[in-house]
């Protein structure tokens, strides 16, 4: 573990990550990867995608950043995207309330407290700006709205935003998504990219910024038929904390299985729990501790109403807990949203096992009536009288039928609508499906990966610090070097980079300085291998390096226990792309 500036430090020391614009005075809430932080950015969402795309059977897309306004009046984010804004009134910063709360008390998840109450804690607690000590109590709490707000071409007609979440650009698209899966039920769409939110205050470096990328999923079911395969994922361990423990006085989080938490309906949807399941197993496998991870379930003042059950995936950074994932059961409500807001239907065709007779109500309006008693609203009565037959038929059991048109009434004589009943042959229906949501932020499970992996020791009476990241996502998976860039070592050893590259490792080649510090730098990122050619290496025995012959071998590294073993040249492509892969063991070479 490290202290938070330890890692900050070393972070943009070995190319992680730097805040941007650093030349021009730097922005908070934005920062850039540099080499090492982009390589390993990339891997772990190669990770990501391969776990929650391509062994799901999912589909991925890539959806625009910015989005029409409609979109958002759909989809709640106008009205609702909102934190709460309290400003000093001597610095004139502003502040997340809720964060003063929570920072200040021992007060959790302030962010689902009303507003009200919220400034009457602030008041309670006498809480102070956090920037300059001034006295906060009765400065009023805003809503600030966390969207950032554009114009799609030149001047203001046609408002867009940058969107806040990857989910919306996959379902505005579902019509077309349910065609690519041929309407059958359950399946998911994945997106990897950048979500924006114009933070109030950006803070602990990347946990929490105005630019960041999101990994989601958005399953579709069918509530009533679709199923989990739970079994893959029923032995699965993890930490769980539900809202009953929270709330319970000495309540703690308990360890239990996936298969636990649904028979003892502790995670009430086997969607979520079964999406729990697979998320433990990748956040392990990007380098997460799970000495400190948690899956917390959300209370029932912080879960969205139309969230049946909601959980986050939490991991301790720094002392805090953090969330790095929710995991919502959002029903049929975003589906629902677009369908009533757009011009197209956000549902699926679903076929019966068997052709089912059902009796419907039908009219057939005698317009010779309806044209001369209505005049120009004849077509809008005979609309309204066939919408009512379906809604409701005992309507029409009188002897007339009252429908409104424009804010009208108009009384129908029954028989004037030839009102019946017929009998018809259904093979299916138009349902809504539901949607399973495991939205996962990367920046917040990289910089996890980091602080988690962080370690310091000594080595020959050495200082290093060093990081145990998984071989499978670290930036580099093979240092080469030569232990002189002389006699041919040099040489040797770019050739050995050329084939290590070739089968596709990502290899770095350093010559400089003493061989200890070459082996230092790659620790500091992660780098879990290191080869060096040496005198043996081309034939020679060097007795005062303590070197016999060993012709096209070289020494292999391990990064964590500093072991080293000799290892044929034409076996390296192999050996190392297995060791990155997990399919063997240093040991086992
Ligand atoms: P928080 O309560 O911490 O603001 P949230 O509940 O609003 O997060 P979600 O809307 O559920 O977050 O977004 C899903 C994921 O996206 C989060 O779990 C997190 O990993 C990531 N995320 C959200 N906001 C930020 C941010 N400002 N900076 C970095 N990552 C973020």
């Amino acid at each position: 573990m490290s202290d938070g500036g330890d890692l900050v430090e070393l972070a943009k020391r070995r190319g992680f990550f730097l805040q941007s614009a650093g030349a021009y005075g730097g922005v908070s809430g934005f920062y850039t990867f540099g080499p090492s932080g982009a390589a390993l950015k990339q891997n772990i969402e190669d990770t990501w995608r391969d776990r929650f795309t391509i062994q799901e059977g999912n589909m991925e897309v890539d959806a625009p950043t910015v989005m029409p306004e409609p979109v958002f009046e759909a989809s709640g984010h106008l009205d609702g995207f909102d934190d709460m804004l309290v400003e000093c009134p001597d610095c004139g910063e502003s502040h997340r309330a809720d964060h003063i709360v929570e920072d200040n008390t021992d007060i959790e998840e302030a962010e689902s407290i009303p507003v009200a109450e919220v400034e009457e804690l602030i008041a309670e607690y006498e809480l102070v700006c956090p920037t300059c000590g001034t006295g906060l109590a009765g400065q009023a709490i805003e809503d600030f709205n966390l969207m950032f707000e554009t114009n799609i071409g030149p001047g203001s007609a046609d408002p867009g935003y940058l969107r806040p979440e990857t989910a919306q650009g996959i379902f505005i698209e579902f019509p077309q998504l349910a065609e690519y899966a041929r309407n059958q039920l359950p399946f998911g769409v994945t997106q990897i990219g950048r979500a924006y939110r114009n933070e109030i205050s950006p803070r602990k470096s990347l946990l929490r910024v105005r630019e960041f990328t999101q990994a989601e999923l958005e399953l579709f079911v069918d509530p009533e038929e679709d199923e989990p395969a739970l079994e893959a994922v029923a032995d699965v361990t993890a930490p769980f904390y539900p809202a009953a423990d929270q709330e319970a006085d000495e309540g703690q989080p308990y360890e239990a299985t996936i298969r636990e938490v649904v028979d003892e309906g502790v995670v009430g949807k086997p969607w979520i729990a079964y999406y729990l399941g697979v998320a433990k197993q990748w956040y392990e496998s990007i380098g997460v501790d799970m000495d400190r991870f948690r899956f917390r379930q959300h209370l029932s003042g912080e879960r969205a109403h139309y969230a049946a059950d909601c959980w986050d995936a939490e991991a301790e950074v720094d002392g805090d807990w953090i969330e790095l994932g929710g995991f919502a059961y959002r029903s049929d409500y975003d589906l629902s949203k677009h369908d009533s807001y757009s011009d197209e239907e956000f549902t699926v065709f679903k076929q019966y096992d068997e052709p089912i007779t059902v009796e419907r109500a039908t009219v057939d309006p005698d317009m010779s009536y309806l044209g001369p008693e209505f005049g120009g609203s004849a077509g809008a009565v005979a609309d309204a009288l066939e919408a009512l037959a379906e809604r409701d038929p005992d309507a029409f059991d009188g002897s007339e039928v009252v429908v409104e048109v424009d804010g009208e009434s108009h009384a129908v004589p029954v028989e004037k609508t030839n009102f019946g009943v017929e009998e018809v042959t259904e093979s299916g229906e138009h349902i809504t499906p539901h949607v399973v949501e495991p939205s996962l932020g990367i920046d917040r499970a990289l910089y996890t990966a980091l602080d988690h992996s962080y370690r310091e020791d000594e080595v020959d009476g050495e200082h290093r610090s060093y990081l145990t990241l998984p071989a499978a996502v670290a930036p580099t998976t093979v240092g080469v070097f030569p232990l002189m860039d002389r006699d041919g070592m040099g040489e040797y050893a770019r050739e050995v980079v050329d084939e290590l590259r070739g089968a596709g490792l990502a290899v770095t080649y350093d010559d400089s300085g003493a061989i200890g510090r070459r082996y230092r730098r790659q620790d500091e990122v992660g780098t879990p291998f290191c080869v060096t050619v040496d005198y043996a290496t081309l034939g020679e025995a060097r007795d005062d390096e303590g070197e016999s012959a060993a012709p096209d071998t070289v020494t292999v590294r391990e990064r964590d226990t500093t072991a080293q073993k000799r290892v044929p040249v034409a076996d390296l492509p192999e050996t190392l792309t297995a060791l990155r892969d997990g399919e063997r063991t240093f040991d086992d070479l």
